[in-house]
């Protein structure tokens, strides 16, 4: 198996964070540095992995490996073991165990002195690694469904999550996932936008937005000082859905709003969340909070991204060490503000089509925010419905977890959607609105696999076609 780096200043040549390296003294703790200097004989991934995961085990990893009782009971969590029934490698806890016997053979009591009993063992070597790689990125979108449902508050998630760390430090990733890190490494963001692009499409949505409102005054400011937002979006924005900055453009314009967008550290997104990679995930959250102290902005306003939301708003502080100083909200919030302060003036009979929300994993269940995209979409659409089941208890899009980078795993991927595409025409709505531009990719696919008759919208979308504009009727 070739073995790699996961990117060229990636994880093992990443400048070493003082901050991480005074901790890990403190704690008493091998540094950084000591992990990287050990040796080992080359190509031996195996010892390789599992002197990382005897470093980097943590509390909550170790209850989590530690207080699964196999009652069974999350395995019906799982859209994944909903599509396949018949199949136990498909329950969450059958995918756990792939890391908790590991686990156990070589770090916990009980498999050192009776492997046999709790089924403990592994990793051999490539071949059994490359096996995990499969269970972890291919069979799992890290939705944290079965976690939500576990009685004994078992975060599979967080096992998966962290066993793909392991494996992407060793290199044994699918291609997809080395590919996108090293994008983001490399350029600041996950699709190796260019600066020149960016600016370019910030000024061509501009134009449009000022062509629309009949107003040159219209702007969408690049590292203004000194504002009261600082805008950070996805790179899919850029590439494949402008519109969605045009439509935040026009609605900060009406609604008076101090903000900008920076030149640097503008990416949102974190493929270090679904890698595992938490000095990835540290090196993009620093970005943009270093692009809000430089520029002095008050409060950091997240576009619609389930997770960068989660990765920017809850984990990257973590990750970055960074202490959080300012406000750091989903711009679905920021709109919720305005409509409440009158700030902008909305007629929901513009939206006249059913429209359903779609919760995102990484916006419901791992990053609080349920009530507010509803309270939004109260106001601005005129037959709302609810899907079932929803809030914390939704099925993922099944693109979770950067699942949509991995082509390989596709057809099991499209084979899990099926509860999500039943959710979906059980609604009779028209249109599935998601504040995730990950999920209006995953929703996407099943509709086209399932042939359902709904198209994916986004609540700025939703908030921008329903504007009533100052001195104009319709
Ligand atoms: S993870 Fe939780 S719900 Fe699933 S088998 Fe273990 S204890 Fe039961
Ligand atoms: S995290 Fe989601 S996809 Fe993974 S095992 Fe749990 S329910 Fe299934």
């Amino acid at each position: 198996m070739k073995r790699r780096k996961t990117g060229p200043s990636g994880v093992v040549d990443a400048p070493l964070d003082t901050r991480t390296q005074a901790r890990a003294k403190e704690e008493g703790r091998a540094s950084v540095r000591d992990e990287r200097l050990k040796t080992f004989e080359p190509g031996d991934n195996a010892a390789r992995f599992l002197d990382l995961l005897g470093r980097r085990i943590s509390r909550p990893l170790a209850v989590s490996m530690t207080a699964c009782v196999h009652c069974g009971l999350c395995a019906e969590s799982c859209h994944y073991f909903l599509a396949r029934p018949d199949d136990p490698t498909m329950t969450p806890v059958w995918k756990a165990d792939q890391i908790r016997k590991i686990f156990k053979r070589h770090v916990d009591w009980t498999g050192r002195i009776a492997p046999w009993w709790v089924k403990a063992g592994g990793p051999a070597g490539d071949e059994d690694l490359n096996r995990l790689k499969n269970i972890v990125f291919g069979a799992c979108s890290a939705c944290r469904r079965c976690t939500y449902n576990c009685p004994m508050g078992v975060d599979t998630g967080l096992l998966v999550r962290f066993a793909r760390g392991l494996l992407t430090e060793l290199g044994v990733v699918p291609e997809g996932v080395f590919n996108v890190s090293r994008d983001q490494w490399e350029t600041g963001n996950q699709m190796a936008v260019s600066e020149l692009d960016y600016l370019e499409t910030l000024e061509w949505m501009r134009d449009e937005v000022r062509a629309e409102l009949g107003d040159e005054s219209v702007d969408i400011p690049v590292d203004k000082p000194d504002c009261d937002i600082l805008y950070t979006i996805n790179p899919r924005e850029i590439k494949f859905d402008p519109r969605s900055i045009a439509h935040a453009a026009k609605i900060f314009h009406l609604a008076g709003e101090s903000w900008t967008l920076p030149k640097w550290g503008w990416d949102q997104t974190n493929f270090g969340l679904f890698s595992g990679d938490d000095r990835l995930g540290a090196y993009v959250a620093r970005n943009v909070y270093e692009a809000a102290d430089r520029l002095g902005a008050r409060r950091i306003v997240i576009s619609e991204c389930g997770h960068g939301y989660r990765s920017t708003r809850w984990e990257g502080y973590t990750w970055a060490d960074v202490p959080q100083t300012r406000p750091t909200e989903s711009v679905v919030v920021t709109l919720l503000r305005y409509l409440e302060q009158g700030r902008i003036a909305v007629d929901p009979a513009r939206n006249p089509d059913p429209v359903t929300f779609h919760d995102s994993c990484n916006i419901a269940r791992s990053g609080d925010l349920v009530e507010e995209p509803r309270r939004v979409l109260a106001r601005v659409c005129a037959d709302f419905r609810e899907m079932h089941p929803n809030r914390r208890e939704n099925f993922c899009c099944t693109g979770g977890g950067g699942l949509l980078s991995m082509a390989e795993y596709r057809p099991l991927r499209l084979e899990a959607a099926k509860i999500k595409a039943d959710q979906l025409r059980a609604t009779g709505a028209k249109l599935v609105c998601t504040m995730c531009h990950n999920c209006v990719d995953g929703l996407t696919d099943v509709i086209k696999h399932y042939k359902l008759p709904l198209r994916v919208v986004q609540v700025l979308e939703l908030v921008s076609n329903a504007l009533v504009l100052p001195g104009r009727a319709t």
